[in-house]
């Protein structure tokens, strides 16, 4: 098992070094077979109370460019194509009550009784937790019954009250992210874990990050997948230069190693452009995420990803790789054709 200070090394060293690594614990994992979903990512509101610094996406109440999606809205948009998978997620949003939430959750599973659901970052939980005056296990069991299948990974941004302070004081810490994630695991609901990187982090917050994820999914094996997560700047409040492909390549193949415990590693071509996340097939990656539909929040920030890809272009993605495409549930199942 590698230490701290050897993956501290591995990151400052030479980009092929860590991705050979990664690349053999990938092949071990799932030989040539790369992942992908039919999915719909809906941000039903970009109206939050937060304003993290990094954050381009959100709109404070009242400010111009601020937008909500009704559940009707929501169900519409899932049944304009095939979806294995919605992925919902949306501001801190000051007005709306829990029982919002669990209607919203409630609409998608009755419509779409087959569909996997993941919805919602710890920071959301979080939230809900606040308005409702409920417990979090009280509002994941709640969301659980409505018919959530699992909990994204957004809201970890990087572990570091360093951090924290200067740029997302208002939103969940660490530790509340992680009980978040430990609760709804024991529940039976599964998860997605996530880093933003490429701000004001240390290589050494980043090592950090990854083992604290590896320590919990020792203990609850509820994770499916880690995204890592390069920080677009765009129109955030913070003036950064954007992440280089090596350093997001370096930090993939990174959590390939330390997160030997996590079945997957994605590569979110919407965060990476679709082409750097052909590449990272080759250094720890084995699911580059899906059809999407039509992403906001990156595309907030200014990235030069589409908001939508085919499944022959995603397909082709994997293939022109030299890898086997293998289209999955929410679950990470094969899925049936
Ligand atoms: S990152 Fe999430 S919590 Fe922070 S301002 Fe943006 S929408 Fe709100």
């Amino acid at each position: 098992m590698i230490t701290h200070s050897e993956a501290v090394r591995l990151l400052e060293g030479n980009l092929i070094d860590v991705g050979k690594k990664a690349d053999e614990i990938r092949r071990k994992k799932h030989g040539i077979n790369s992942y992908y979903v039919l999915n719909r990512q809906i941000n039903y509101s970009n109206i939050c109370i937060s304003r993290c610094k990094f954050c381009a996406f959100a709109r404070s109440p009242g400010e111009k460019g601020e937008y909500f999606l009704s559940n009707r809205e929501i169900i519409n948009i899932i049944a304009q194509r095939e979806t294995d998978e919605v992925h919902i997620v949306g501001g801190l949003h000051p007005d709306l009550l829990f029982c919002h939430y669990t209607d919203m959750i409630k609409a998608v599973r009755s419509n779409f009784p087959d569909i996997w659901i993941k919805a919602f970052t710890a920071a959301e939980i979080d939230h809900f937790s606040t308005i409702s005056g409920l417990q979090v296990e009280e509002v994941l069991s709640d969301l659980k019954t409505a018919g959530l299948n699992s909990l994204t990974g957004g809201g970890a941004e990087i572990f570091s009250d360093r951090i924290r302070q200067r740029l997302f004081p208002k939103k969940a810490d660490a530790d509340k992210w992680l009980f978040i994630h430990k609760s709804a695991h024991k529940i039976g609901l599964r998860s997605s874990a996530t880093m933003l990187f490429g701000h004001i982090e240390t290589d050494d917050e980043i090592v950090h990050h990854l083992f604290e994820l590896r320590k919990l999914q020792a203990e609850t094996n509820g994770f499916n997948a880690f995204v890592a997560l390069p920080f677009h700047p765009g129109s955030s409040f913070l003036d950064l230069p954007p992440v280089s492909a090596v350093r997001i390549l370096k930090v993939i193949a990174l959590s390939r190693i330390i997160l030997s415990n996590f079945p997957h590693i994605k590569a979110y071509w919407v965060m990476l452009t679709p082409k750097l996340a052909e590449i990272a097939q080759f250094f720890g990656a084995d699911d580059l995420d899906g059809t999407i539909g039509k992403e906001l929040i990156t595309h907030s920030a200014g990235t030069e990803s589409p908001s939508s890809m085919s499944e022959e272009k995603l397909r082709k993605l994997i293939t022109g790789a030299g890898f086997a495409p293998i289209r999955r549930t929410g679950n990470y199942l094969k899925a049936v054709l």
